[in-house]
C-alpha cells in the first residue's frame, strides 16, 4: 500500500487499541476504502453515526486521490 505522503499514511494506518472501527474513534481522521472497484478515502465526521465526507484530494499534500472522478473528463484524449 502506498500512500501520497507521510501525514496521509500515518492517519490511515492509525490504529487504536479502545475502538476497532475507525468512525467510532474520535482519533481516526481519514478512512481508506481499499476496493479496487471503488477505491476511496473519506473523511470521517464523528457526529456519532457512520458520516463521512469523500475527499478527492489530500488535505495535506493536495495530491488527487482515487475515487470518484466524475468531473474530469480528459478520457477524450
Ligand atoms: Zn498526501
Ligand atoms: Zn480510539
Amino acid at each position: 500500500m502506498t500512500f501520497c505522503c507521510e501525514m496521509m499514511r500515518d492517519k490511515v494506518e492509525a490504529k487504536c487499541d479502545q475502538h476497532a472501527d475507525s468512525f467510532d474513534c474520535p482519533d481516526c481522521l481519514i478512512y481508506h476504502d481499499p476496493d479496487p472497484r471503488d477505491e476511496r478515502y473519506v473523511l470521517i465526521i464523528h457526529d456519532g453515526g457512520s458520516s463521512y465526507i469523500a475527499i478527492r484530494y489530500c488535505p495535506w499534500c493536495g495530491t488527487s486521490l482515487p475515487g470518484d472522478v466524475d468531473d474530469e473528463d480528459d478520457t477524450t484524449a
